[in-house]
């Protein structure tokens, strides 16, 4: 990944862990996570009936999108996660995965 993207999702996660511990209260990892995967409930929820055929406005796409974002951090923080290390060890993993499959198609 990109250094200035790693800098900068180190940054939010620092913020959103200030933010939550100065103003909320303290909560557990098994809290967040479920309340992450409210939030990506709601967002799926949408998408479904926008499947379906219902208009659905575009704002609350971007809530619920918001509401996930929010809620991974701070998940990642009560857990101790460090995200921009995570997701960089992932997309290498993801990478080093799809070059293999690319020359394997070659042979
Ligand atoms: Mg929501």
């Amino acid at each position: 990944m990109n250094l200035n993207v790693q800098d900068f999702v180190t940054k939010l996660q620092k913020e959103f862990d200030k933010y939550q511990s100065e103003c909320f209260p303290v909560r557990s990892p098994e809290f967040f996570c479920l309340e992450l995967n409210g939030e990506a409930g709601e967002l799926a929820n949408f998408e479904k009936k926008s499947w379906r055929g219902r208009k659905i406005n575009h704002q609350y796409f971007a809530d619920e999108a918001a509401d996930v974002l929010i809620a991974l951090m701070n998940y990642s923080n009560s857990r101790k996660i460090n995200l921009a290390e995570a997701v960089d060890r992932k997309l290498q993993k993801i990478e080093k995965r799809r070059l293999k499959m690319e020359e394997k198609k070659k042979k």
